[in-house]
């Protein structure tokens, strides 16, 4: 949950955490606030990206990925050591 104050008329509310989340969700990487008009004034008032972070609910926790084995194909071995045939004196 946000609490807002309006800078203009003083009026202040709340966006609920689903709100938060949604307006969260909305926001491009370059957008470094958002922008909410004040039910009572209409004046828009800006909340940080930081400040809707904040208020968001808990992220849930990353799943562990172990980095996947590489399956190398290990090059054969070259036996290249060739039977000498027996001498027959
Ligand atoms: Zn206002």
């Amino acid at each position: 949950m946000v609490k807002i104050t309006c800078f203009k008329c003083h009026w202040s509310w709340s966006l609920s955490s689903e709100e938060v989340k949604t307006i969260f969700d909305a926001l491009t990487p370059e957008d470094n606030y958002y922008a909410v008009g004040c039910p009572k004034c209409r004046r828009v008032n800006k909340v940080t990206r930081k400040q809707l972070q904040q208020a968001l609910p808990r992220p849930a926790a990353e799943p562990d990925t172990p980095e996947s084995e590489v399956d190398e194909a290990a090059p054969p071995e070259q036996n290249s050591e060739e039977a000498a045939p027996e001498q027959e004196s």
